[in-house]
């Protein structure tokens, strides 16, 4: 018998559940024992679905308080000396002060987990952490599953891949944090202990690191760290994900674990080299349900892939869905507006149970068991594959036409440059903003009132313009020399273009868990993508009209927008982005034809889209950087194109940026006190910057010799007369109060530095 469980399940809640509970928590409106409850209520609503789907397991340890790294950095005594606080003894309270921060200490430093846009707390290590033990929070966890009635099977991260994840800021340069490894192996081999203790049988212990590149050092040591688990009286399924582990599917199948995971919707080519490798007595769990999108499975197809792999394990078959469902909504149930065509095609972490547990009935018992899911899912498939909604004529007719030419400025940089400062007339050290302003209480009631039909389209737009107004009023007060129109109209910048874009749906309740108490609910892309009509022209050019200043059109970018959405799985992502890259094109060129003089397409997902290895970085950084270009190309040589990335980490692809050709880059630098900006010196970036001289991130106002500061050395290695001057972001989560005392002082700072250099 082929058997089934999940590798977690979305903790959030179908509602958010967890979310509102952390944040009356946190303001003080519940306790304690009332956000206990929340998420009792809550692991016990997703064992239920679990076991009600008839799946054998139902996974322990999914859950979280806040995110699951740091509550594993809690269970093993291994907290930030500098919040002093005691891990055994750990209050909710604290937990929550170091996922955020308290008055005496920051946040423990959160990031992104592995490619996708959950963030995780990265644990907070030094030669001096124990590992002693703390909350036991899983234990109990545990308990209380059974009490239920249900056979758990816990889940932690793998003493590995949570080094690796580890940081050890503080530390000497020479102190390696692998030295760590015998010491926090010692935890996990009393944590096994104690799960075991409780009846445990099978532990799935997540080492998602094998999928990355990993040095030579770090692979020699799974072996003596497992040998040192071996003993721990609990079986051990070994899990990887996101990518393939094939190339150390050797390595794996000699540790004395009992079984393995491996992702076979992201590579399903890694299979034979498992196989090849397998122990005779050891599970296979095949991750043949995609945990990372929304599709509905193809289940004929996937029965066909797996019969021959049941064929030959028999019941060391184990079938799961790829990855954690925790990147995925809850529940096609909260979906009832949901085009009924398209919601047929999709499959959220509920639905996907289901798929599971058929897939293995259908081994366990036979195609016949299985028919009436079987035609069910044909009927899904063939409305997919036929639907006049996906495909259209139109948008396959311009992909044909693409040509390399199209993603070519007619001349390069050093040309363009010349006739655009000709054509602008700016004055060095050009200042300007990342886009938007504030989005106050106002705007966000404006929006609401217009949603629930209670603001007539006229009055919305004329309230929309006398914010744009204010916007562009201030920034002349302020002598900002290249105005923005302020966002007022966007909620999202990608769900505000997918919203006019064909080829996107849009979900009431598909929040996912990005971290903490914050979720997204990205947008789907189920069809090719066009754009009907102008999107942005109309607003931007009256945001113009208001002023005699330049006005800088603003649009958000295909890889962006690829990235933070669902995205179709039955044609090449880069497909989606060329088709994505042609809609910005579009309205780059109508912008244009408005007299739009300068436009920006911001970026700020490029470099998340990495994959996890290097070796298939390029492949991705062509499609990507052509997708780029190809929305940006089309305009004359004295239209500017700017673009803007928010995150500091990219010397290692700067030739890419390069290549995408902006005229103009803005970028984050001033929390990282402009390093970043060495790489761009170091390198030789050619063409104009725009280093974040303050962190919008914090409402505290910079004064005018800090960003002065920041302009001086960004002066020592950029020639100063390709610098612009602007935030690190956009304004809107920020206040007016404090964004005008800002800008005041950025726009003083650019004063003195041109002073400085005209001297
Ligand atoms: N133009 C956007 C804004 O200013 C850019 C947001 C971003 O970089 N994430 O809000
Ligand atoms: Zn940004």
């Amino acid at each position: 018998m082929a058997r089934t469980h999940i590798l977690g399940f979305p903790r959030i809640g179908a509602q958010r559940e967890l979310k509102f509970a952390q944040e009356a928590f946190w303001r003080g409106e519940i306790d304690e024992a009332a956000l206990r409850e929340v998420g009792a209520n809550l692991r016990r609503r997703h064992w239920q679905a679990q076991q009600a789907a008839g799946l054998d397991y139902v996974t322990v340890g999914d859950f979280a308080w806040y995110d699951q790294t740091l509550t594993l950095s809690a269970t093993l005594g291994a907290l930030p000396a500098r919040f002093g606080f005691d891990a055994r003894a750990l209050q909710l309270q604290q937990y929550f002060e170091l996922a955020r921060g308290n008055a005496a200490q920051p946040a423990m430093e959160m990031t992104k987990w592995f490619d996708t846009n959950y963030h995780y707390l990265v644990p907070e290590l030094g030669p001096q952490t124990q590992f002693d033990g703390g909350v036991n929070w899983i234990l109990d966890e545990v308990d209380e599953a059974r009490a239920l009635g249900y056979r758990p099977k816990p889940v932690i991260l793998g003493p590995l891949s949570y080094l690796w994840l580890s940081k050890c800021p503080g530390a000497p340069a020479a102190f390696d944090r692998l030295s760590l490894l015998p010491r926090l192996v010692a935890a996990y081999r009393s944590l096994l202990a104690a799960l075991r203790q409780r009846g445990v049988e099978w532990v799935q212990i997540d080492e998602p690191a094998l999928c990355l590149d990993l040095p030579a050092n770090w692979l020699a040591a799974y072996q003596p760290a497992y040998e040192e688990l071996a003993d721990a009286g609990v079986k051990l399924l070994l899990a990887t994900y996101f990518d393939t582990a094939a190339n150390h599917a050797l390595l794996a199948c000699q540790l004395p674990v009992q079984g393995f995971h491996i992702d076979l919707v992201r590579t399903p080519q890694q299979l034979d080299a498992w196989l090849a490798a397998l122990p005779g007595d050891a599970v296979l769990s095949a991750g043949a349900i995609d945990g990372r999108n929304i599709w509905r499975n193809d289940l004929r197809v996937t029965l066909a892939t797996l019969q021959p792999l049941h064929a030959r394990l028999g019941d060391r078959l184990w079938i799961a869905p790829s990855c954690s469902l925790q990147h995925v909504p809850v529940s096609l149930e909260g979906e009832g507006k949901l085009d009924p065509e398209i919601r047929s095609w999709l499959a959220f972490a509920t639905e996907k149970l289901c798929e599971v547990s058929t897939l293995a009935q259908g081994l366990n018992e036979g195609e016949a068991a299985i028919t009436a899911s079987l035609q069910a899912s044909d009927a899904a498939q063939s409305s997919r594959r036929q639907s006049g909604r996906v495909t259209h004529e139109l948008v396959q007719r311009r992909l044909r036409q693409v040509t390399p030419e199209m993603a070519q400025r007619h001349s390069p940089f050093v040309h363009r440059i010349a006739v655009q400062r000709e054509a602008l007339q700016l004055p060095p050290l050009p200042t300007t903003t990342i886009g938007s302003f504030p989005q106050t209480a106002g705007i966000r009631q404006l929006r609401a009132r217009h949603k629930r039909g209670e603001l007539s389209a006229l009055d919305y737009l004329t309230a929309i313009r006398s914010e744009i107004e204010l916007a562009v009023r201030k920034q002349e007060a302020l002598d900002i020399d290249v105005l923005v129109h302020g966002e007022a109209e966007r909620n999202d910048m990608v769900e505000y273009f997918g919203e006019q874009l064909w080829g996107y749906a849009f979900t009431e309740n598909g929040w996912v868990q990005s971290y903490g108490s914050r979720c997204v609910k990205p947008p789907i892309i189920y069809g090719d993508v066009f754009r009907p009509e102008a999107m942005t022209v109309e607003t931007t050019r009256y945001a113009q009209s208001l002023t005699s200043k330049l006005m800088k059109g603003m649009l958000t970018g295909p890889v962006t927008m690829l990235q933070w959405s669902f995205v179709r799985d039955d044609q090449p992502r880069e497909t989606t982005a060329l088709q994505l890259a042609l809609a910005i094109r579009d309205e780059v060129a109508d912008l244009e034809k408005a007299g739009i003089r300068i436009i920006q397409i911001d970026e700020p997902a490029f470099r998340e889209g990495l994959p996890l290895r290097q070796a298939d970085w390029p492949r991705y950084l062509d499609w990507a950087v052509r997708a780029f270009q190809i929305s940006a190309a089309c305009v004359r040589d004295d239209t500017q194109i700017h673009t803007h990335m928010c995150y500091s980490e990219f010397n290692d692809i700067l030739p890419s940026i390069a290549a995408m050709d902006a005229d103009v880059i803005t970028i984050e630098t001033s929390r990282s006190a402009m390093e970043l900006l060495d790489g761009f010196g170091e390198f030789r970036y050619p063409n104009e910057i725009g280093p974040g001289v303050y962190d919008i991130h914090s409402p505290r106002v910079p004064g005018v010799d800090a960003m002065l500061k920041l302009l001086e050395r960004a002066c020592d290695v950029i020639p100063p007369e390709r610098l612009w001057v602007n935030p690190d972001c956009g304004l809107k989560t920020r206040g007016w109060p404090e964004t005008e005392a800002a800008l005041g002082n950025m726009v003083q700072a650019a004063q003195r530095m041109r002073e400085r250099l005209a001297r």
